[in-house]
C-alpha cells in the first residue's frame, strides 16, 4: 500500500516541509509610512519593495485581532 503514502521519498517530504516553513514565514505585514505601499514579507527588518524606504512598520499577521 505504498501507493497512499504521499512521499515517494526522503527529498520530497523535505520539499514539502521546505514549503509550509516559507509559507509560515511569509506573514509579516509591512506597511510603508513613506509612500503607504502595503506588502507582505517574511522578515521584519523590510525594506519599502516600492519606493526603497526603510521607514517600514511592520506587523506579524498572528498578531492581528480575529474578530
Ligand atoms: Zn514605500
Amino acid at each position: 500500500m505504498s501507493d497512499s503514502f504521499p512521499f515517494s521519498n526522503f527529498e520530497q517530504q523535505h520539499q514539502w516541509y521546505q514549503d509550509i516553513d516559507n509559507a509560515n514565514r511569509n506573514n509579516i505585514f509591512c506597511h510603508c509610512r513613506a509612500c503607504g505601499y502595503e506588502w507582505m514579507d517574511s522578515k521584519k527588518e523590510a525594506t519599502c519593495v516600492k519606493c526603497g524606504n526603510k521607514d517600514v512598520e511592520s506587523i506579524s499577521a498572528w498578531q492581528f485581532p480575529d474578530d
